[in-house]
C-alpha cells in the first residue's frame, strides 16, 4: 500500500488495479505495431439532419482489432496512444481513410456528403507545430476542406493556447467545419465558447439519456439549445435511443442526431445499405 502525497487517505494497490496497469502496459506495446499491421479499421455512424431526415454526414469512429484480445474500443487505447504519442500516426492514418471513404461516398452517395473526425488535443498541438497534419495534406491534394467536420473537445479550448483559436479559423476558411463533441461534461459555459469559431455544439449522451425519464422535463437539454442558436451554432445530439428522445429533441429545435435509434456505427459496406433504405423509406412516408 503506498500513502498519498500529502493526504490522509490511504490508496491500496489492490490486484485489480495491477490488473489494469498490466492491460495498459501490454497494449502499449502492442498498439507500436497495429497500424503496420493494418489492425486499426473504421466504423460510420450516421448523423440525421432532425428537421429534414437527410443524411449527408457520417461520424468516424476507431476500433482496433487485437490478434489475441478482439475488437478494443477507443476508450481503451486512445489515452494510451496519447500518453505515448502513438496518436499522431493513428490520427494520421484515421484522415486518410476517412477522407477516401468520403471521397467514395461523394461519389456513390452524394454529392456534399462530409465525414465527422474525432481529434484529440494532444494531436491538435503537436500537429500544428509541425505544419505537416492532414489539413495541409489536403490542400496539396486540392481536396476540399468542406468534406471534413473535426470534432474537438473543452479540454482543447481550456488550455487557452492562443494557436487554437487561429487554427480553428483557418479551418473554417478552408470550409471545414468545427463540432464540440460531448458539451455539458467540461467546464466550460457555452458564452465562453463565442470566442471560438465552433458550428456545432453536440450535446452529451448523459443528457440525452435523461430525457423522458419521469423527473426530467429537458430543460437543459433546450437551454443549450437556444443559446447555441442564438450564439449562432448549430445542435447535434449524441445518444438517441429512442422514439421519445427523438420527439423531444426534435420539438425542442435540436437540428442533428446521433444515436442507436438510428443506427450504431457501421462498416462501410452496411453504412451503405443502411443508408440506402434510410432513403428508401424516408420517400415512402
Ligand atoms: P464520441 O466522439 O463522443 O463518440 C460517440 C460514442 O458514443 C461512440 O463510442 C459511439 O459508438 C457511441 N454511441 C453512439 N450512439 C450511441 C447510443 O445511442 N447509445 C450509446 N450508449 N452509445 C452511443 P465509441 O465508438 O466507443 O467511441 C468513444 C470515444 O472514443 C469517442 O466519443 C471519441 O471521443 C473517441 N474516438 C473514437 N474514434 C476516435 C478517433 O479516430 N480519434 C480520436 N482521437 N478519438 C476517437
Ligand atoms: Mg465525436
Ligand atoms: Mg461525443
Ligand atoms: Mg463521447
Amino acid at each position: 500500500a503506498s500513502k498519498q502525497k500529502g493526504g490522509s487517505c490511504f490508496t491500496y494497490f489492490t490486484p485489480r488495479m495491477q490488473e489494469h496497469a498490466e492491460r495498459r502496459m501490454l497494449l502499449s506495446n502492442d498498439l507500436r505495431l497495429a497500424i503496420s499491421k493494418k489492425q486499426f479499421f473504421l466504423e460510420y455512424q450516421p448523423v440525421v439532419n432532425l428537421q429534414n431526415n437527410t443524411v449527408f454526414k457520417a461520424e468516424a469512429l476507431i476500433r482496433w482489432r487485437h490478434p489475441e484480445k478482439g475488437v478494443i474500443p477507443p476508450m481503451e487505447f486512445i489515452g494510451i496512444a496519447e500518453d505515448n504519442l502513438l496518436i499522431l500516426q493513428i490520427g494520421q492514418w484515421v484522415f486518410k481513410t476517412a477522407i477516401e471513404q468520403c471521397r467514395h461516398w461523394r461519389e456513390s452517395l452524394h454529392p456534399a456528403f462530409q465525414v465527422a473526425i474525432n481529434k484529440s488535443p494532444v494531436q491538435f498541438v503537436s500537429e500544428q507545430k509541425r505544419q505537416q497534419d492532414w489539413f495541409f495534406k489536403m490542400a496539396q491534394n486540392h481536396l476540399p476542406g468542406d468534406m471534413v467536420t473535426v470534432e474537438i473537445t473543452e479540454r482543447l479550448l481550456l488550455d487557452a493556447n492562443p494557436h487554437v483559436s487561429e487554427r480553428l479559423a483557418q479551418y473554417r476558411r478552408a470550409g471545414v467545419q468545427v463540432a464540440l463533441d460531448d458539451f455539458g461534461t467540461g467546464y466550460s459555459a457555452l458564452s465562453y465558447l463565442k470566442k471560438f469559431p465552433i458550428d456545432y455544439v453536440k450535446i452529451d449522451r448523459s443528457f440525452v439519456r435523461e430525457l423522458g425519464s419521469s423527473h426530467e422535463d429537458g430543460a437543459l437539454c433546450q437551454a443549450i439549445i437556444v443559446m447555441a442558436h442564438s450564439l449562432g451554432m448549430q445542435v447535434v445530439a449524441e445518444g438517441i435511443e429512442n422514439q421519445r428522445q427523438l420527439d423531444m429533441l426534435r420539438e425542442m429545435g435540436c437540428d442533428y442526431g446521433q444515436g442507436y435509434y438510428f443506427s450504431p456505427p457501421l462498416r462501410p459496406a452496411a453504412f451503405e445499405a443502411w443508408h440506402q433504405a434510410w432513403n428508401k423509406s424516408m420517400q415512402v412516408s
